[in-house]
């Protein structure tokens, strides 16, 4: 299982992959976009780790908390609020629970995806987050069902789902957000909140190795 320890240590490591491709994502969102994904993202998850680094979270929830109501309040643009209501509907998920183990991480995810459709209204196709999201959550829950699998295959196999998710999203034309009012001339182009969300998973896999 892992505690408030590794759920604090999977969040500081998102911080650290926004940091390392803030540039990436300033640029693809330049190109369908505002330009500001990669900043907005990295000043939500600098103040994040401070956060984290003031507080003594004693459970998963409580961590994941810190991290959505920073989130919302830091990240702004269309992404925060998105991002802030994933933390959240996880955070209120693992509600007083002092572990989680793979089924509550798969179950996690899902509160996750289910808050970000709630609040965007985007579904799989409309070049979103919700791109790389929807099939990471398929993902972890299959790789749940495996006898044996711990988080780090979970997360891993979200991680995998994500990353093609998010490629899925250069050959779509947007119908959600700022890049929606491209249209076609938005083909091409990954979805930057899809790669966010694609590295952030990622990191979450790599942390619980
Ligand atoms: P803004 O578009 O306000 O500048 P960001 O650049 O930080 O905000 O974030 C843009 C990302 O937000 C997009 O790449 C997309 O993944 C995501 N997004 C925008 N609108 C929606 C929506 N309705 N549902 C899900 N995701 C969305
Ligand atoms: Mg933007
Ligand atoms: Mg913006």
């Amino acid at each position: 299982g892992c505690g408030a320890e590794g759920v604090t240590k999977a969040v500081l490591a998102a911080a650290g992959v926004v940091a390392e491709h803030r540039t990436e994502l300033i640029e693809l969102d330049r190109a369908i976009g505002d330009a500001d994904h990669g900043e907005n993202m990295n000043r939500g998850f600098t103040v994040v780790v401070a956060a984290l680094a003031d507080a003594t979270p004693e459970t998963p929830g409580e961590v994941l908390k810190i991290a959505a109501k920073t989130l919302i309040s830091k990240v702004g643009g269309a992404a925060g609020p998105l991002y802030g209501t994933a933390f959240l509907r996880a955070a209120t998920k693992a509600a007083d629970q002092s572990e989680v183990d793979a089924q509550a991480v798969v179950e996690l995810l899902r509160a996750a995806l289910d808050g970000v459709r709630a609040r965007g209204k985007a579904e799989v196709g409309d070049a979103t987050m919700i791109d790389a999201l929807t099939p990471a959550v398929a993902a972890a829950e299959a790789a749940a069902a495996v006898a044996g699998a711990d988080i780090a295959a979970v997360l891993s196999a979200a991680a995998d789902a994500a990353d093609q998710g998010a490629e899925s999203t250069v050959d779509l034309v947007p119908r959600k957000g700022r890049a929606s009012y491209l249209g076609e001339r938005a083909v091409g182009h990954m979805d930057p909140g899809a790669r966010s969300t694609a590295l952030i998973l990622r990191a979450f896999a790599e942390a619980a190795r």
